[in-house]
């Protein structure tokens, strides 16, 4: 018997749990257990918007971060359907693409045309259009400061929560374990080898866990696992980058073929219901006067004035957002490393069997599946 231990159920564990018990489902000779501090959804995955910004990324196609992206489209398009027929639940997932407006030329329309080619090789489709087109197209947006827009139809939105949920449900169906009741404290090594974790229970009382492989997906609190246990290597360092986002109900109905609309780094996303999300702002965390990152960094604190603003520029280009009522608002984290690019997934230093898969900053629910296919096949070099 094997046993393979997941630390953290956001988005990036529960994926990886369910990938990981596809393979034999209700095996015997396999033991998961996904361990959290917590009740799913509570930490970044509860608060994000679900937008995959894949093909329209700027990625250059031999880079880990295009491969990261065209890998969680494509398994994308396989796992919603699966995830639906396996647990029942409906899990909302927007194929109208999504519609990039651009209020500048940086980076130039050669640049965009450049991508739609190179994308067109990788069987995805990019339409460079201009105003006038994109207005006959899409009646619906103001386009007054667009100077061009960039279609990607091959692009999605999946609404994270219902999504988390179904991968838990589903992976508990083929035997997978899990406990919310835990916070990975420490680790536990035999030389080279991770052998067990220490958790720290609601109650205050510690138990530990032995293992045979701990892939950690702890999100934010990833770095203080890896660095508890790494027996050698720099420190990892992951910060929170703070976004508030809006919940909206419009006047009038939408039309129900709208794509994702976004514009200087702001979302206006449809839902199925008929409401909008609007997000998210971007905001990092405060810095030493110049001189550096304060260890540990404290987390932001939110803008006062970042709603307003993102609902201003989102009604300049969605007028339908003019009158509609707030429903709701919220804020969440976005778990960034500092140093290097997002995300992290690789073996813990000086340890053959603990993987980091994490810190996936702004783009961990596109970047799910991928990152389950990285770790599974680095379970299968073990
Ligand atoms: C406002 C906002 C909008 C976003 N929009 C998008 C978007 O449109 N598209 C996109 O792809 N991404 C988006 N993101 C980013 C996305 O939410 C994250 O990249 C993703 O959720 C990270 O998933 P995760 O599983 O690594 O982390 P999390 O969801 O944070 O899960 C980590 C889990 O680990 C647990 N944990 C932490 N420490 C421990 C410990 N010591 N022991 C046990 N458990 C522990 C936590 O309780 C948590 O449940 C957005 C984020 C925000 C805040």
């Amino acid at each position: 018997m094997t046993k393979i231990a997941i630390a953290g159920c956001g988005i990036i564990g529960a994926i990886l749990a369910y990938e990981l018990s596809s393979l034999d489902p209700n095996s015997p000779d396999l033991e998961i257990l996904v361990i959290d501090r917590q009740p799913p959804a509570r930490a970044s995955t509860g608060a994000a918007l679900g937008v995959m910004m894949g093909a329209i990324s700027l990625k250059k196609a031999k880079s880990r971060a295009w491969k990261l992206r065209r890998d969680s489209l494509d398994r994308y398009e396989t796992l919603i359907p699966e995830l639906i027929a396996k647990t029942g639940r409906s899990i909302p997932y927007n194929r109208h693409g999504i519609l990039k407006l651009c209020t500048s030329l940086k980076p130039t329309l050669e640049k965009w045309q450049t991508l739609a080619a190179e994308r067109r090789e990788q069987n995805f489709q990019l339409d460079i259009l201009t105003s006038e087109a994109a207005a006959d197209r899409f009646p619906y947006i103001n386009l007054d400061q667009t100077i061009a827009a960039v279609y990607s139809a091959d692009d999605r939105q999946v609404e994270p929560v219902p999504l988390l949920e179904a991968a838990i449900a589903a992976a508990r169906s083929q035997g997978v374990q899990f406990d919310f009741d835990g916070r990975v404290e420490s680790g536990l090594t035999d030389s080279d080898r991770l052998v067990g974790i220490r958790l720290r229970r609601s109650s205050g009382a510690i138990e530990t866990v032995d293992l045979d492989a701990l892939i950690i997906t702890a999100g934010a609190g990833s770095a203080a696992i890896a660095n508890d246990i790494a027996s050698e290597g720099e420190p990892l360092n992951i910060v929170n980058v703070l976004g508030q986002a809006l919940h909206l109900r419009p006047k009038s109905p939408i039309d129900p073929s709208t794509p994702i609309i976004t514009r200087d780094d702001i979302h206006v996303v449809p839902r199925s219901s008929g409401t909008i999300w609007v997000g998210a702002t971007v905001e990092f965390p405060p810095d030493d006067d110049g001189n550096g990152l304060i260890d540990p960094t404290p987390d932001p604190i939110p803008d006062p004035q970042g709603l307003d603003r993102l609902m201003a520029t989102a009604k300049t280009f969605y007028p339908a957002l003019e009158d509609a009522d707030v429903i709701s608002t919220w804020q969440g984290m976005r778990p960034r490393p500092v140093g290097r690019s997002a995300p992290v997934i690789e073996p813990v230093a000086g340890l053959t069997n603990a993987l980091l898969a994490t810190a996936h900053y702004r783009n961990g629910v596109l970047l799910a599946p991928a990152t389950a296919q990285r770790a599974i096949d680095w379970l299968h070099a073990l």
